[in-house]
C-alpha cells in the first residue's frame, strides 16, 4: 500500500439518506432567513455602540430591531431572500441513498424552502437572463460548488446572497508588484452604497480568475472575529493585511448605507492560493446588512438542526424615529413644499405610493416609445414611486417584508418618470448617479431612502398593499401601498445635493482628523 491509497485499512462509510439532505438544506434556508448568525449581530451592535455619525447610528439601530423583529417573527431580514449558494465537501467514503444527483437535491431543497407557506421567500431568480428573463419561479437553481475530500461525512454550508451586494463584485488582474491595499481602497468607494453597508468584505488572492472569486466568496462563510484578532494581533501576513484594509476601508468613512459614519465593514476576510508568477488575480465580494449563511455536517445518523440564536444576542435597541423628523402625507405633498426639504434629514411617511422597479421601468418605457398609454388606473402625477419587490404575505400581513432596491438601476429612467411622467419623487438605497442627479436638480423632484436590510421594520409601516398594474411581473409589480409614519431619508434634495457625496466626505475627514491627533 503506498500513501495514497487506503485499500488494506477498514475504516468507516457512511450512507446519507438523500431525504435527510434535501430537509437539512431546505431547513437551513428558512433558518437563514431569520435569523442573523450572532456573530454579526454582535459586530453590529459593536458599530453601532461607537458609531458617532447620527445618520449611520440610525440606520444600523433599524437594522438590530429588524434583525430582532425577524427572528422573533420568523419572517425574512431583507425582501431579497437572495441566491442559494451551497458549497458541499464530500467525504470519499461517503455512499448516497438517493434517487437525484447532488444539484438536483439541493435545487428540491430551495424550492420546498422558498415555497414553505409558514415562511415564503422570494425568488428572485431568473433564467434566460440575456433575453426574456423570466422568473423561474421557485428561485431554483441554485449555484452549488462541490469538492470531494477525505472522510465519511458531508459538509454543507448554505448562504443566500443578496443580489444588491452580489452585484458588487469586483475582479482584477493586478501585475505581481501591484498594491493589494490601494486597489481595495479604490474600489471600495466605486460600489456605492447599493451593497447595504455595514457588511464583510470577502477577497480572495491568488489561482486563476474562477478560483480568486470562489475564494473571496466562500471567505465570506468565515466567522467574523475581526475583534478577536487585534485582541490577539496577527500571526499571518493575511492576517496582518485583514487588519490594515479593516482600518483603511473604515477610513474611508463611507458608513451605514453610505451616510457617512465610522464603520463600513465589521470584517475583511481573506483566502489565497498560489498563482502564477506573472499575475496577481483578485476578487472582492462584499457581504450586505443581510448577512445569511449557516454550515451543518451530515454523517448518516439522520438530518442536521441548527442551533437557534439566544434572544440574549440581541442588543437592547428598539429603533423610533426622532421626535424631530418632518411628517409628511402623501397624498397632499406638492412639488412646492419638497423644495424646503435637505438632504440628511430624516422624513416619516404617510399616505399612498406607488411601487416599482426595474421590469415596471422598463415596460413604461418601452409602452411609451411604442406610443401606447399606461395601463387604466396608473398615474404618476405628483406621486412617489418605491422602488421595491416586496416578498408575498402569510397569514395576516397586508406583505410581507419590502425593503428598497438599489436606486442607481433607476436612473436610466428617471428623468423620463419626473418629467414626462409627472413623478414628484423616489425611494430606494444607495446613492444615484450623475444622470438621475441631473434629471432630480432639474425637475426639482427628490430622491430619498429606506434602510436596506431593514425589510421587515420597513414593511410594518404599509398599511395596505394592492396590485395596480403588470401582474405578469409578480413581485415587480406596481403596487399602490397605503403607508403610516414610514421612515426615509432625504439622499437627494430638489438642489441635487446628495448625502452620498457630502456625509461620507465629511466622516473621511473627520475620522482622518483623529488619526492625525494621536
Ligand atoms: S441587505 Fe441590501 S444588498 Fe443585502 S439582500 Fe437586502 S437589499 Fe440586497
Amino acid at each position: 500500500m503506498n500513501k495514497w491509497s487506503n485499500r488494506l485499512t477498514h475504516h468507516r462509510s457512511a450512507i446519507i439518506d438523500g431525504e435527510d439532505f434535501i430537509t437539512s438544506v431546505a431547513d437551513a434556508l428558512q433558518h437563514i432567513s431569520y435569523f442573523h448568525p450572532p456573530d454579526y449581530i454582535q459586530a453590529l451592535a459593536e458599530a453601532y455602540r461607537r458609531e458617532a455619525s447620527p445618520a449611520a447610528r440610525d440606520a444600523i439601530g433599524q437594522l438590530l430591531t429588524n434583525s430582532r423583529l425577524c427572528a422573533e417573527g420568523r419572517r425574512p431580514i431583507c425582501q431579497d431572500t437572495g441566491i442559494v449558494v451551497v458549497f458541499l465537501s464530500i467525504g470519499m467514503d461517503v455512499r448516497w441513498e438517493a434517487s437525484a444527483g447532488v444539484e438536483e437535491m439541493v435545487n428540491e431543497a430551495v424550492r420546498r424552502a422558498y415555497r414553505n407557506p409558514d415562511n415564503l421567500l422570494r425568488a428572485s431568480m431568473v433564467a434566460d437572463p440575456a433575453g426574456a428573463r423570466i422568473n423561474t419561479g421557485d428561485n431554483t437553481p441554485a449555484i452549488v460548488h462541490t469538492r470531494l475530500v477525505p472522510g465519511h461525512t458531508v459538509e454543507v454550508k448554505v448562504a443566500a446572497k443578496g443580489g444588491g451586494s452580489e452585484h458588487k463584485a469586483a475582479f482584477a488582474t493586478l501585475n505581481p508588484s501591484d498594491d493589494i491595499v490601494s486597489w481595495v481602497l479604490e474600489t471600495v468607494p466605486a460600489m456605492g452604497a447599493g451593497w447595504c453597508p455595514p457588511g464583510i468584505l470577502g477577497l480572495g488572492i491568488g489561482g486563476t480568475a474562477e478560483k480568486a472569486m470562489l475564494l473571496a466568496k466562500e471567505s465570506l462563510l468565515d466567522p467574523i472575529d475581526m475583534h478577536a484578532l487585534k485582541a490577539r494581533g496577527p500571526r499571518s501576513r493575511l492576517e496582518e493585511l485583514r487588519m490594515e484594509l479593516h482600518d483603511k476601508v473604515n477610513a474611508l468613512g463611507i458608513g451605514a448605507q453610505g451616510l457617512g459614519g465610522l464603520t463600513t465593514v465589521l470584517d475583511v476576510k481573506i483566502r489565497d492560493y498560489p498563482s502564477h508568477a506573472a499575475s496577481l488575480p483578485i476578487a472582492l465580494i462584499p457581504n450586505c446588512a443581510a448577512t445569511r449563511h449557516a454550515r451543518f455536517v451530515l454523517d448518516g445518523t439522520g438530518p442536521a438542526t441548527l442551533a437557534q440564536p439566544n434572544p440574549a444576542d440581541w442588543p437592547n435597541v428598539a429603533w423610533a424615529p426622532t421626535s424631530d423628523a418632518r411628517r409628511v402625507n402623501l397624498d397632499a405633498v406638492t412639488r412646492d413644499d419638497v423644495l424646503g426639504w435637505k438632504a440628511g434629514e430624516t422624513v416619516m411617511l404617510s399616505g399612498r405610493l406607488l411601487t416599482g422597479r426595474d421590469a415596471a421601468h422598463r415596460r413604461i418605457a418601452d409602452l411609451l416609445s411604442r406610443g401606447e398609454s399606461l395601463p387604466a388606473g396608473l398615474d404618476f402625477t405628483n406621486r412617489f414611486i418605491y422602488y421595491v419587490g416586496p416578498v408575498d404575505p402569510v397569514r395576516n400581513e397586508v406583505v410581507g417584508p419590502a425593503g428598497p432596491t438599489t436606486a442607481t438601476r433607476m436612473d436610466k429612467f428617471t428623468d423620463l418618470m419626473l418629467t414626462r411622467m409627472g413623478l414628484l419623487g423616489m425611494i430606494g438605497k444607495g446613492e444615484r448617479g450623475p444622470a438621475a442627479l441631473e434629471a432630480i436638480k432639474r425637475a426639482k423632484g427628490i430622491s430619498l431612502i429606506a434602510v436596506g436590510g431593514a425589510a421587515y421594520l420597513v414593511s410594518k409601516a404599509i398599511r395596505s398593499a394592492r396590485v395596480v398594474a403588470f401582474p405578469d411581473l409578480g413581485m415587480e409589480a406596481i403596487y399602490e401601498f397605503v403607508v403610516e409614519n414610514m421612515p426615509v431619508t432625504v439622499a437627494v434634495d430638489a438642489a441635487g445635493r446628495s448625502i452620498h457625496e457630502t456625509g461620507p466626505a465629511e466622516w473621511k475627514r473627520r475620522i482622518n482628523l483623529r488619526i492625525d491627533d494621536r
